[in-house]
């Protein structure tokens, strides 16, 4: 069940190190790419962040925006605050309905929060669970809406410990019976959280294990960095029965507050998990927040889609790299940052 989940083959940006300079222009004017050159980045806020930026373009430039955070204003209330349950807000504003995204993927998110399902010949694998308001509407109404039954959870994959993550889970598990993942540590956090629903602690997700259900197995790596042991995790999907590889990277958003050892955990583990998901042959990306990958726009398109036409999701493997190295540049810009403040 377990497998080691060091980085398995020699990943595109080893390759290029190699590559005489010919070959190396090539490659770049056929990648177009920016974020190849971010060997030669400078080690400092500005260098990280320019790198981060032109590695985002314009299709990710969400994601910029939340593991690149401006530094709050003076006096800003830093942390994710807040006392007691939290509120539902009015439907209106977070609503969306359900989509087929793949074959075997099906989003299941608001208009802020992302909970995929992957069905599979043995029944469905949830990823992520949205705060507990949304669980019944999009979670459970939405496979219903989309033809596929709730009682068919067999697996919810928790990516990471905070609320808007985790907080339906409880919900789930008492309706449905699956069995629950999350990494150890954000086990821990889960139950420290008085402002969501508990759910009962289950399954420990290992570094590299494969979850595999009926015909379908999803790669699960512990990726450390926005909470001590965020879940990202690779997805086998089809696309009218043409195989693409779906990567997710599990913890995203970085603050002032996060401290060092976290910052230089994130960096380590972007860079790995950049290597694992290009180097498997990941060329779809999913998100667990709208904002990072534009999914409604996706989501929209996929409505539109004809015959022929190709799936928005499938942006590449060169996008895949992308994502994760505006991840790895923004940790980078966030480290000597605090390290500055220090
Ligand atoms: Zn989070």
């Amino acid at each position: 069940m377990l497998v080691n989940g060091q980085s398995p083959r020699c990943s595109k940006i080893a390759m290029l190190e190699v590559m005489p300079l010919r070959s190396l222009l090539c490659c770049l004017a056929l990648v177009a790419a920016p974020f190849a050159l971010a060997q030669s980045v400078p080690d400092s806020v500005e260098g990280h962040r320019a790198a981060a930026k032109a590695a985002a373009g314009k299709d990710l430039s969400g994601l910029y925006a939340a593991a690149c955070p401006e530094p709050a204003p003076a006096g800003a209330a830093a942390g994710r605050g807040g006392r007691g349950p939290r509120p539902a807000p009015p439907r209106e504003e977070w609503y969306a309905e359900p989509a087929k995204v793949f074959d075997n993927l099906y989003f299941l998110g608001t208009k802020v929060h992302e909970a995929w399902a992957v069905t599979t010949s043995d029944g469905i694998i949830i990823i992520d669970t949205l705060y507990s308001y949304a669980g019944e509407p999009e979670i459970i109404e939405g496979l219903k809406k989309l033809g596929l039954d709730p009682k068919n959870i067999k697996y919810v994959v928790v990516s990471h410990g905070h609320g808007d993550h985790h907080a339906a889970a409880k919900m789930l598990q008492d309706e449905f019976h699956p069995h629950l993942i999350m990494g150890p540590a954000d086990w821990d956090l889960v139950e420290r959280d008085t402002r969501n629903p508990m759910p009962k602690r289950d399954m420990i997700a290992a570094d590299g294990e494969k979850l595999k259900l009926g015909d379908t197995t999803l790669t699960l790596y512990i990726t450390p960095g926005h909470t001590p042991s965020t879940i990202s995790t690779l997805v086998a999907v089809k696309d009218n029965g043409r195989a693409h590889l779906a990567a997710e990277w599990g913890g995203t958003a970085l603050s002032p507050a996060t401290p060092i050892p976290m910052l230089e955990a994130y960096i380590k583990s972007a860079q790995r998990f950049r290597d694992v998901a290009v180097g498997a042959g990941a060329d779809v990306i999913i998100t667990n927040h709208t904002a990072f990958d534009g999914a409604l726009a996706k989501i929209a398109a996929l409505k539109q889609r004809k015959p022929g036409d190709p799936n928005p999701y499938v942006v590449g493997k060169q996008t895949v790299q992308r994502y994760l190295t505006v991840a790895e540049e923004c940790g980078k810009a966030m480290l000597v940052e605090a390290k500055a403040r220090q």
